[in-house]
């Protein structure tokens, strides 16, 4: 059974107060709460078995080396990659598509080459698509959502021209929850013999994924949206994309062998992991990944959409509440609007003097702001640990934001 209320209480910081109020921390769309397990192994990693990794020949460095190698194994199990060597350490999803931008598209791409892209991109999954168009004249083609935020696969399928070299699509907006069906894109691109960047940044958070059953070619994650450490997370990159890539950071570790006049490259993963990496972060990550397999992907799943529908039941009962995105296949993430209200960062304001974080602003998704024709919207999100009950305080909370600004 999942008891809600028992995972409240492996989350320290779940129990503070703000401005003199039970914290209701529905911001996790930007980055989630730690479990005591994280944060501990996060302690024992530099109290106990500290040292870099791959270098030394003495006890830590080896201890540090085995501990954090041994989370790529945990990464490839929560993703349903078979071949953990499939599996590369980012800093999070930005680094991720940075490196597929530079390592792959760059050496790959002619000008007048297209990239496909959703109109509920995160800017991490749009600015380094621009580089591409700047640099090298590739071209940026837009499929947008209908007015649901729902995104029609077949209308990214149908935007594949001759000259599309990548599709490059979320899993879950990050403003609107909307889940795409990215393994439909995925089976029209690989008819077209397109590859597809899914940017699971959102997604892996809320539902089981399996890289394996959704046809990708590259899958990105945050260790920080995950329970896990801020700079820690990972990148799927099926092996034959990696063989077309060259590295796109250079430094220690990546190599093979360096002379004044020549380099050779370690073999991948390594390849694209240059200089000392986030060791403890990665192997704090590892820990949540675990932890949040140990309560079960499904069952997070299931507790979510329960919560998604009972806030949406409350959110629809107030009329002068506008939510953005309301597609049935979506995560328990709310974007909305007052009617006649403020800015979003005044009810955000007011929502936290009640203890309640949300999110205020254009959430990285300029875009998508623009297809809404909105400057700005509060966003609650859930996580693993949020309840009805904080729901009910989010509403309460909204009432009197509505009363002051209204
Ligand atoms: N993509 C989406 C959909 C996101 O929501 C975010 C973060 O908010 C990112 C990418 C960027 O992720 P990271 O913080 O791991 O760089």
């Amino acid at each position: 059974m999942y008891d809600v209320n028992a995972i409240r209480r492996d989350f320290p910081i779940l129990s503070r107060e703000v401005n003199g109020k039970p914290l209701v921390y529905l911001d996790n769309g930007a980055s989630a709460q730690k479990p005591q397990v994280v944060i501990d192994a996060i302690t024992k990693g530099y109290a106990e078995e500290y040292a870099n990794v791959h270098r030394g020949l003495h006890y830590l460095s080896n201890l540090a080396t085995e501990k954090y190698e041994g989370v790529r194994g945990i990464i490839a199990r929560f993703l349903g990659v078979k071949d953990e060597e499939e599996i590369v350490y980012t800093t999070g999803t930005t680094m991720g598509i940075n490196l597929v931008a530079y390592g792959w598209a760059m050496p790959n791409l002619e000008p007048g080459d297209e990239i496909v892209l959703s109109v509920m991109e995160h800017h991490a999954n749009i600015v380094p698509w621009h580089f591409l168009r700047e640099r090298q004249g590739a071209v940026i083609k837009w499929v947008d959502v209908d007015s649901t935020g729902w995104l029609d696969p077949q209308k990214v399928i149908d935007a594949i021209g001759p000259r599309t070299k990548l599709v490059a699509v979320t899993h879950c907006s990050n403003v609107l929850g909307s889940i795409v069906d990215v393994r439909a894109i995925c089976d029209g691109a690989r008819a077209k013999g397109v590859p597809v960047l899914v940017d699971g940044s959102q997604a892996a958070v809320h539902m089981p994924v399996n890289v394996a059953e959704i046809g990708c070619d590259f899958y990105a994650v945050t260790g920080h949206k995950l329970y896990g450490p801020s700079a820690s997370g990972a990148i799927w990159i099926s092996r034959k994309r990696m063989d077309e890539m060259r590295p796109f950071m250079g430094g220690g570790d990546m190599i093979r062998e360096v002379t004044r006049d020549s380099v050779t490259y370690n073999d991948p993963p390594m390849k694209f992991e240059a200089g000392t990496p986030g060791i403890v972060q990665q192997i704090g990550l590892g820990v949540a990944l675990e932890y949040m397999m140990g309560l079960g992907m499904t069952n997070i799943a299931a507790h979510e959409a329960s919560l998604r529908d009972y806030a949406r039941a409350r959110l629809d009962g107030l009329n002068w509440v506008q939510v953005q995105g309301t597609t049935r296949d979506k995560a328990a993430i709310f974007s909305f609007t007052l009617d006649g209200a403020g800015h979003a960062h005044d009810i955000s304001t007011i929502l936290d003097k009640r203890g309640v974080a949300v999110r205020a602003g254009q959430h990285c998704a300029g875009p998508l702001m623009d297809h809404l024709g909105l400057n700005a919207t509060c966003r609650a999100s859930f996580g693993l640990y949020n309840t009805t009950e904080e729901v009910d305080v989010l509403v309460d909370a909204l009432e009197l934001a509505h009363e002051l600004l209204g």
